[in-house]
């Protein structure tokens, strides 16, 4: 049961990353610095960027949608999409909610977006979270985690604690952290889906290469607070795109 147990503990990716040494990483590292030193694009008015949201929305939904048909995750490929109203800070994630996958955007994160691109590629990020089914394996590592902790400490005849810890994880939805190995999953997921619905996914990626800050105005997390910015997320892009130009497809990873 134990080494049940630390299997699921271990954060492997389910598809192989792809290698970003030599040229990427000198291109990523040109493109990440170039990205922090630029000024943020001007703010768009509510209605322009309603207006951005509802042109990337259903092509994204269509591509993310396909990706997920053709890998056979098994995973509910039905996403959906939409603009979270409450949500004052720029931020984004993928949940379920009642078992439903869910995408949701800010509309400020919406407004501070400097193209159609960059809005399709963190909607194709967060359709990566899905596809990685990155939300049940965290899941299962917290309740494993519990357990572990729980037999270690002589108390494991009683699991609601655990199990309690295990379902929360869900619960505050735009403060979920995951592991670097699952965004950089993630990014390749997503540059597969942005490409295929016809966006750059490096112009998409600048966004979350800008040097913002962590917390927001009211104090919740910003999309750079789950997404530290890093030179290996770009170079991520940078390679799967290579990959896709180069009509490498997706390879699970062992
Ligand atoms: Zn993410």
């Amino acid at each position: 049961m134990t080494a049940g147990l630390l299997t699921l503990l271990s954060c492997g990716t389910t598809y192989e990353l792809p290698d970003t040494g030599g040229v990427h990483s000198d291109a990523a590292a040109r493109l990440y610095a170039e990205a922090r030193q630029s000024p943020p694009p001007k703010t768009l008015s509510p209605t322009a960027a309603q207006a951005r949201f509802a042109r990337v929305e259903p092509r994204i939904m269509r591509a993310g949608r396909e990706t997920c048909l053709q890998l056979q995750t098994g995973v509910n490929c039905n996403v959906d999409i939409a603009i979270d109203r409450e949500m004052k800070e720029r931020n984004a994630y993928f949940t379920y909610q009642d078992g439903q996958p869910i995408i949701r955007i800010s509309l400020p994160l919406i407004q501070d977006t400097g193209s159609d691109d960059e809005v399709a590629f963190v909607l194709a990020h967060e359709y990566g979270h899905l596809i990685g089914r990155h939300v049940e394996k965290q899941q299962q590592q917290v309740l494993a985690g519990a357990l572990i902790g729980g037999a270690l400490a002589g108390i494991v005849g009683d699991s609601s604690d655990a199990i309690g810890l295990g379902m929360g994880v869900g619960a505050s939805a735009g403060g979920i952290v995951y592991s670097q190995s699952y965004e950089l999953e993630s990014d390749t997921l997503g540059t597969r889906i942005a490409y295929a619905a016809g966006y750059d996914p490096v112009e998409g990626a600048r966004f979350f290469a800008r040097s913002e800050a962590a917390r927001g105005a009211s104090g919740g997390y910003s999309i750079w607070g789950t997404h530290p910015p890093d030179r290996r997320r770009v170079a991520t892009v940078l390679a799967t795109k290579a990959q896709i130009e180069g009509q490498v497809g997706l390879k699970t990873a062992n």
